[in-house]
């Protein structure tokens, strides 16, 4: 069942101190964070669980004894949706229609086997997509000299990248919408674990929200927060791998989302039908010698025709993370010059929508080579500490960090 709504703030300590009590035998299990590390590891674990179940009970059958005790499991997450996959729409009240801007993660590959099996039935439904991208690179204009656009490439359905249909955030919500065996505890943070919430005779952990109310006894805590939020969450807890969360290091970013009221009133450099023979057709586009990372254009992706005019551009980097403290507004100006420069609007071409997001932990460091951390675990608390930091800060790492992370419980529980 998924309860999208219950808030775990509600349940007394009583309350739930008299659950735990009658309800003993079934092991509980909590993961911290709502993102999709948190949401495929309940997908993975619900799966290792209904079949484990199902060759108990061909066991228990031929035995005549069945248990019908399934761990249950609880995902906290602090926000009311899911994680950092965002999209952001707004309605044009004169047409009803919408601009929208996926302004987190825009694509992710599936680049492993396990993956790509995985994803296969929404790909068969069409929830997600290739998206055969026109990608080139984009010299923005100097003084008097135009914006430089060259193709670089297209992306294929060979390495694809993958989008979610209708949004960004409709992949996230399907799978919080197929957990069978979990709740989903919208807007509950949870708070600092510590040396004391931990019993090491049953080896249970009672986690506590933001205003000391408890959340409950649980067998197994799985938190997926990101990298700095790991760090404080388990900061006095005693956590055995506490030095490694501290090696991970994330980077700032910072989106800038434009939006236009019609495709005649976009500038040369994004007309893609019209100008065809003086500019490339593009989708994706990479800014050189820019404070720009990359520029996507929403309403060109897969599916995503009926939008209006919608460009989302992500901020290098390392410009964002030096700048991760200034004001907002001063950065969604600088951004505007840099976009204007790239993209060469005028008076009658500017952006109608701006809106401008602040991502303070975006891009995991991974020097080149590198593995990642890979899932850090604390046998003796039964605390695991996972997220898409531990792997190469993407979507698929959130995947593959999740695949660990049942490989630790399932041991553990002989699932
Ligand atoms: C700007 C940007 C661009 C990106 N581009 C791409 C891309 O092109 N391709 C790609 O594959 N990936 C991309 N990514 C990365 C991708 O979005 C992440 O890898 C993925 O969303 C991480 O998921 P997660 O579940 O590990 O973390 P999150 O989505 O951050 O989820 C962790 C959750 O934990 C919750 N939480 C934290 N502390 C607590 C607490 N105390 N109690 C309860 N809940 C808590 C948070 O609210 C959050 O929802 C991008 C990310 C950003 C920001």
């Amino acid at each position: 069942m998924t309860d999208h709504s219950a808030n775990a703030n509600n349940l007394s300590s009583n309350n739930l101190s008299t659950s735990v009590a009658s309800t003993n035998s079934s092991v509980k299990i909590a993961i911290i964070g709502g993102g999709l590390s948190g949401l495929f590891t309940a997908t993975l674990l619900e799966r290792a669980i209904a079949q484990r179940s199902t060759q108990a009970h061909n066991e228990a059958e031929a035995s005549n004894s069945v248990n019908t005790q399934h761990p249950q499991i609880t995902i906290f997450e602090k926000s009311r949706s899911v994680g950092r996959l965002a999209t952001r729409y707004r309605t044009d009240r004169l047409t009803n229609q919408n601009w929208q801007w996926a302004f987190g993660a825009q694509f992710f590959t599936a680049k492993s086997d396990s993956f790509a099996q995985f994803i296969a039935p929404w790909l068969q439904s069409g929830l997600l997509q290739p998206w055969c991208a026109q990608v080139v690179e984009l010299t923005p204009a100097d003084g008097n000299a135009e914006p430089i656009i060259s193709k670089k490439e297209q992306w294929d359905t060979t390495h694809a990248r993958y989008i979610s249909s209708p949004k960004m955030t409709s992949w996230g919500r399907e799978l919080a919408d197929n957990l069978t065996n979990s709740s989903l505890k919208f807007k509950t943070r949870v708070a600092p674990l510590s040396t004391e919430h931990h019993q090491s005779t049953d080896q249970q952990t009672e986690l506590f929200d933001e205003l000391g109310a408890s959340l409950g006894y649980f067998d197994w805590v799985i938190c997926t927060a990101p990298n700095l939020q790991a760090i404080e969450l388990l900061a006095d807890s005693g956590f055995c791998k506490q030095a490694q969360i501290s090696q991970a290091k994330m980077l700032a970013c910072y989106t800038l989302m434009l939006g236009w009221d019609k495709v005649s009133m976009l500038p040369q450099t994004l007309q893609n039908s019209v100008a065809a023979t003086t500019t490339p057709v593009w989708d994706v586009a990479y800014p050189q010698q820019s404070i720009l990372a990359k520029i996507f254009v929403e309403h060109q992706k897969p599916s995503h025709s009926e939008l209006l005019p919608s460009v989302t551009i992500h901020a290098n980097n390392d410009w964002s993370e030096a700048h991760v403290n200034d004001d907002l507004e001063i950065i969604q100006a600088q951004l505007l010059v840099a976009a204007k420069q790239a993209l060469n609007w005028n008076n009658d071409t500017a952006p109608s929508q701006v809106d401008c997001h602040r991502w303070r932990y975006a891009a995991t460091v991974i020097n080149k080579g590198e593995e990642g951390l890979g899932v850090l675990v604390d046998n003796d608390r039964h605390w695991i500490v996972s997220g898409d930091w531990c792997g190469q800060g993407n979507i698929e790492s959130c995947y593959l960090m999740a695949e660990q992370v049942v490989e630790v419980v399932a041991a553990a529980l002989s699932l």
